[in-house]
């Protein structure tokens, strides 16, 4: 059972310099003596100065290089601070964590005091925080309650080259504000070379390059295509710790479904390789990683053993770990995508890009030669990848951003100052569903109803359910359900040798096939019961880590309904209120029962299929409403609740029309 591999090329080692700084060391503190040793610390001075001589600066630099822990701690040193915080942006929110407890660290303060991070759901600053990391889309809701993001002297969009939607909506608000702040500094950093397009897109900005230390590495593809690449990549973990020398394997997946069934399998194989191999100590990072568990992953490897990090994307370019000397990337990332014809959107595993895998390649050749094991074939990487990812703006919903601009006064969203522009049809559609859920009006301004659902950090569909469970009298019912779903698919868990007992548990909530909406409010409010019991969840198959961050998160959205000034009213029995509620946003997510028992989405029909997880997949009621699709194996919609036909003409009017619900002759009456 082995994965063949062909050798195929080096990477060059670029920028190879020399440690003579560290020979200079200094006798210090053993973490500021680790600072002195990034790429970064020979540039402090000239880039404190480029900093002072320029508004708007992009900085370049090799992951690892350390862009993201110094450059905010060296303008704290320099003063910068005294004026306002320095605010660092990150795409992803365990990055953001992660990096303000290491910096914290460094300066020997205590997380939230001087160093602080803010991610949806969850700030961990004070009033003392002079050095603020947080998700671009914190820093974009920071705009709706300080337009000139007055508190801050320095803002850093980091990771710039991910081109999220966030961040590409941030440059054009701070590249804004820049011009009637003239005291506000602003950095651009990222990991690639597309620079050039940075400083055009900021009036010229000059560009700041930071070499790196990179060493060669040896890319080797499989001789065929994989048809699971998930045991492949298994397999070649397996196959580097029996036959290659020390050093820790960094493995690239899709998702945390994937990382834990990797780990699973990890576990159990690792389990016959006899005392003569040395120990795997097998570390997953992924979105929803407890603290304690993150720092063990940047734990220095014991002698003798040999560790594995199971790791999404995040570790492309957003988090690096030292001692990296093999790479294993099977190709695929899970990415968003749009169809702004249909206006239907979709998590799908995709091919990553040329630029995508020579990161990931590189991440093995940071503190020596490395070695990367694509899962895929010379010709594939050749022929079969696209250059670079398209950036999010490009395929995504935009309704979202566009309530979030409309709510700044940007009424104007054609010629708002795009690095790359949306489709403007994707522009077009978000209107009209904002239209449709009656956030704007036929002007296009912001509505009251619209108002309110701006306040709420969430996909406007979930905003809107919320508003309207003013009207059904069931908020209290409704923050426990948008709580539950905003925690995603990792509420249940379901260990391989107890599938039975996990299935069972999970299906009691699922009683009266009341849809898997309910069946979450049930689980909610069950463990409310048991005054928020660890033991009930351990009984239950249920998560508790989960559970207490949907507990934080719904508390959150209940302070957020006092301030839109609606009433916390519960209305736990009638359940078809519960359900309108819902209905009231998700009416664009309605599919019906096909005569050949699959599902068609309503308004613009494509075929789809319930997810095997969800309590209805067995019910196969006529009318459903959906959360979300997701693009695997096959087009799978989750978490579906069953619907009245009748609600979507009583709800939406403008959006249905009664051919959109009328009963087909032909169908079998047996339904
Ligand atoms: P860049 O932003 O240029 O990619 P970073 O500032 O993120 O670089 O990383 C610099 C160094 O800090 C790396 O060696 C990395 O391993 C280390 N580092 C970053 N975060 C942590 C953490 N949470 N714990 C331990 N080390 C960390
Ligand atoms: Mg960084």
């Amino acid at each position: 059972d082995q994965t063949d591999f062909i050798k195929a090329s080096v990477m060059d080692g670029e920028n190879i310099i020399d440690d003579k700084k560290s020979t200079e060391r200094e006798k210090s503190t053993a973490a500021l003596e680790e600072r002195k040793t990034l790429p970064i610390y020979s540039y402090r001075d000239e880039l404190l100065k480029a900093v002072h001589d320029h508004q708007i600066l992009i900085i370049v630099g090799e992951t690892g290089s350390g862009k993201t822990t110094q450059i905010p701690q060296y303008l704290h040193e320099a003063g910068y601070t005294k004026r306002g915080k320095v605010g660092c942006t990150q795409p992803r929110r365990v990055a953001a964590m992660s990096v303000a407890a290491r910096v914290s660290q460094e300066m020997g303060v205590k997380l939230g005091h001087e160093v602080g991070y803010s991610i949806r759901f969850e700030d961990c600053t004070s009033e003392k925080t002079l050095i603020k990391y947080m998700t671009d889309g914190m820093l974009l809701r920071e705009f709706l309650g300080d337009p000139e993001l007055a508190s801050y002297s320095v803002v850093m969009v980091d990771e710039a080259h991910e081109r999220t939607l966030s961040t590409d909506i941030l440059f054009g608000l701070v590249k804004d504000i820049a011009r009637f702040r003239p005291d506000l500094k602003l950095l651009i950093s990222s990991a690639t070379l597309d620079a050039e397009k940075f400083s055009d897109y900021f009036d010229s900005a000059p560009i700041f390059k930071i070499p790196g230390r990179r060493y060669p590495v040896e890319i080797h593809y499989t001789k065929a295509p994989e048809a699971d690449y998930l045991d492949a990549a298994i397999v070649t973990v397996l196959q580097i710790h029996t036959t290659q020398p020390s050093g820790d394997i960094l493995v690239f997946f899709t998702g945390q479904e994937e990382i834990e069934t990797a780990e699973e399998i990890l576990k159990h194989r690792t389990r016959g390789l006899g005392t003569k191999i040395a120990d795997l100590i097998i570390c997953p990072i992924c979105a929803n990683l407890p603290t304690e568990l993150q720092a063990k992953i940047f734990e220095p490897t014991p002698e003798g053993a040999r560790k594995v990090v199971l790791a999404t994307n995040i570790a492309e370019t957003s988090l690096t770990i030292d001692g990296i000397k093999y790479v294993i990337d099977p190709g695929f990332c899970k990415m968003k995508s749009y169809n702004p014809r249909t206006g239907m959107e979709s998590l799908l595993v995709a091919p990553i890009s040329k630029a995508s895998a020579n990161q990931r390649a590189g991440r093995s050749g940071r503190t020596g030669p490395g070695k990367c094991f694509r899962l895929y074939t010379a010709y594939s990487y050749q022929n079969e990848l696209e250059d670079n990812t398209l950036p999010e703006i490009q395929r995504t919903n935009l309704a979202s951003v566009v309530l979030a601009l409309k709510s700044l006064g940007i009424h104007d969203l054609l010629n708002f100052d795009f690095m790359d522009r949306p489709p403007c049809e994707a522009l077009l559609k978000a209107l009209e569903l904002l239209f449709a859920l009656g956030a704007l009006n036929k002007l296009g301004e912001l509505t009251k109803v619209g108002r309110r659902m701006a306040e709420f950090p969430l996909d406007p569909l979930l905003s809107k359910m919320i508003v309207a469970s003013e009207k059904h009298k069931c908020s209290d019912e409704i923050i426990s359900i948008a709580a539950m779903l905003s925690i995603g698919n990792s509420i249940f868990y379901c260990p391989k040798e107890k599938r039975v007992h996990a299935n069972n548990a999970r299906m009691n909530f699922h009683t009266g096939n009341v849809g898997d909406h309910i069946a979450l409010l049930k689980v909610y409010n069950s463990w409310k019961e048991t005054n928020y019991s660890t033991q009930w969840c351990y009984e239950n198959y249920i998560q508790v880590r989960s559970m207490k961050r949907a507990r934080d998160v719904r508390g959150q959205l209940e302070g957020l309904l006092k301030r839109v000034e609606i009433e916390v009213t519960s209305n736990p029995n009638d359940l078809e209120a519960i359900k309108k509620a819902i209905t009231s946003g998700f009416f664009p997510h309605s599919a019906r029962l096909q005569k050949n028992g699959c599902y068609r989405t309503v308004k613009h029909p494509q075929s789809v299929h319930i997810h095997p997880s969800s309590g209805l997949a067995q019910v196969i009621p006529r009318w459903v409403l959906y959360h979300e699709l997701a693009l695997t194996t096959k087009e799978y919609i989750r978490q579906v609740t069953e619907l009245k036909p009748e609600w979507l003409l009583e709800i939406a009017p403008h959006y249905y029309q009664l051919k959109d619900v009328e009963d087909r002759s032909g169908f079998p009456t047996i339904l």
